[in-house]
């Protein structure tokens, strides 16, 4: 059966090689692998945007089938999941966040030779690009990048001075950085470091983070001591620290 013959929520098995097998959803065939060995229980696995069905060496063709006809809500809806992340954000329409709002890339030819980037009251990124040139993924991202960093240079300092105030303490030096694995760090002697990607939360969030980073100078740890001052200074932490977490 043509797979736009099937009505909503209705599912087909084309019966073939264990190898290959498809199941008809929605109008859309997803294809599955079956892999057998010696185990007590059939599993699931979506990885990729690949669906996998490991079963018990002995079970049954037909039994797999229903199986995996029973998890079809399921499986659809992780293949959807999976697909929406590895989506290219990188493009038109592209969403990106900046002190929490979420601003929608648009990308605008322009009679210069030059990139040009930069975000409006109206929740846009414009990116200006030469005519006649592409716009690929890799001029994009290194753009967007560039506004990152041109807007945390304007969004971080009047904050850490806020943080100063707040704490009362002073760091050695801090500096902006590019950091894949956290977004401040604090050194011995007093030198802060903050990931200009953290302008992606709201202010309240990145106020959390730099009094975070202050405290680590009266406790190079995180033991009770230091959680307790962070606490002094803002009671409401553990709200900043999960919406960090949380995305
Ligand atoms: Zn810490």
């Amino acid at each position: 059966m043509h797979p736009k013959n099937c009505t909503q929520f209705e599912v087909h098995f084309l019966k073939g090689s264990e190898g290959v097998n498809q199941l008809y959803y929605n109008d859309t065939i997803y294809f599955y692998h079956i892999n057998r060995a010696q185990r007590k229980h059939l599993y699931i696995y979506i990885k990729n945007g690949e669906i996998e069905v490991r079963a018990p060496q002995k079970m049954s063709f037909k039994k797999i089938e229903k199986a995996v006809y029973e998890k079809r809500h399921w499986i659809v809806e992780k293949m959807r999941l999976q697909q929406s992340r590895s989506q290219n954000n990188y493009e038109e329409g592209g969403q990106f966040q900046i002190l929490g709002k979420t601003y929608t890339l648009s990308i605008q030819p322009w009679d210069k030779k030059r990139i040009k980037i930069e975000r409006n009251a109206e929740k846009k990124i414009v990116l200006f690009f030469p005519y006649g040139k592409i716009a690929d993924e890799e001029n994009i991202r290194k753009a967007i990048e560039r506004l990152y960093r041109e807007e945390a240079n304007k969004i971080l300092p009047p904050l850490f001075s806020q943080a100063e105030r707040i704490t009362g303490i002073k760091a050695f030096s801090w500096k902006i950085k590019k950091m894949s694995r956290s977004w401040g760090l604090c050194k011995r002697n007093g030198c802060i470091s903050i990931n200009w990607n953290l302008i992606r939360y709201t202010e309240d969030t990145i106020l959390y983070v730099l009094i975070h980073e202050l405290c680590h100078i009266k406790h190079f740890d995180h033991s009770k001591e230091f959680w307790n001052l962070v606490e002094y200074y803002l009671p409401e932490y553990k709200l900043q620290k999960k919406n960090l977490h949380s995305q």
